[in-house]
């Protein structure tokens, strides 16, 4: 039995979420260089410039990459031989998003009642899924997500008949419906298959589909590189102000369905990639 120390899970949970809303990642910054050398729209390539040069202040003063730091989301992959010393694990991630929230100045998004609509002052509750897997391991992969990109997500239970076009075309249709709303570039995950509840949260896993052991489908890949390529005709562009960028990526993910269904979901995600991985 594998024991971690309740306290260091509280430390390393404050410290990602200050880290992924003020560091930009290597990769987000790869991203942003990648699409100034290929965007010709003059006032787009200025766009993505100062994108990038906002993100790069922020990392030099340990501020919010955006002032939306967004519902902390929580993917646990939670070994059966893992012993957590001091606490129960969802106290120590409540108590990492409460402390990362206050100590790195970060913008408390969270209401406690859609309609009351009173702030909980502290970004509580983060959202969590868990899963056991056996073993000795704890990985935890960690989301700060804004609303404006989740606002423009969607969710359609199609049937087998629809096919891939039908899939394409509803992940088209979502994006261009989305327009500059959710600050792109962004990046789209797809869910295909499960059902009514499962499709939503397999397309928010695919918007962190590298921090995943996923088999590689030439079918998925297929699909992915047409639907970024086509999203990227659209001339949504960075911010909405036209260009070859509107998309960084698209990740589609799939598991298995009923005979009679096919739900599909589009989960959006703005410029401001903010996750990691956390493996104990
Ligand atoms: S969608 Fe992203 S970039 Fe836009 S306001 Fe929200 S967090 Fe910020």
């Amino acid at each position: 039995m594998k024991k971690i120390k309740f306290e260091d899970l509280v430390k390393v949970i404050r410290d990602s979420v200050i880290e992924i809303n003020c560091v930009p990642s290597p990769e987000l910054i790869s991203k942003y260089n990648q699409s100034i050398e290929n965007e010709d729209n003059i006032l787009s390539k200025q766009v993505l410039l100062s994108l990038k040069e906002n993100a790069l202040i922020a990392k030099e003063r340990m501020i919010p990459i955006c002032q939306d730091t967004g519902t902390a989301v929580f993917f646990i992959e939670y070994g059966t031989e893992i012993n957590i010393d001091g606490g129960f694990i969802y106290d120590a991630i409540y108590e990492g998003v409460r402390l990362g929230y206050q100590e790195g100045y970060l913008r408390k998004s969270i209401v406690d009642n859609p309609l009351n609509r009173k702030n909980t002052g502290n970004n509580l509750p983060p959202i969590i899924h868990t899963k056991l897997i056996e073993g000795e391991n704890l990985n935890i992969v960690v989301l700060a997500k804004g609303a404006g990109s989740e606002n423009m997500s969607s969710l359609k239970m199609m049937t087998p008949s629809d096919g891939i076009e039908g899939i394409k075309n509803f992940v088209l249709e979502t994006v261009v419906k989305a327009g500059p709303n959710p600050c792109p570039p962004i990046t789209v995950g797809v869910g295909v298959g499960s059902n009514f509840e499962g499709v939503a949260l397999l397309a928010k896993k695919a918007l962190v589909k590298d921090l995943f052991e996923t088999v590689e489908d030439d079918l998925i890949m297929e699909i992915e590189a047409d639907l970024k390529m086509k999203l990227n005709e659209l001339n949504i562009g960075p911010q909405g102000f036209g260009g070859k960028t509107s998309v960084f990526d698209v990740a589609v993910m799939m598991e298995p369905c009923h005979i009679a269904s096919m739900p599909v979901a589009v989960n959006i995600n703005c410029h401001v990639i903010r996750h990691k991985k956390i493996i104990f």
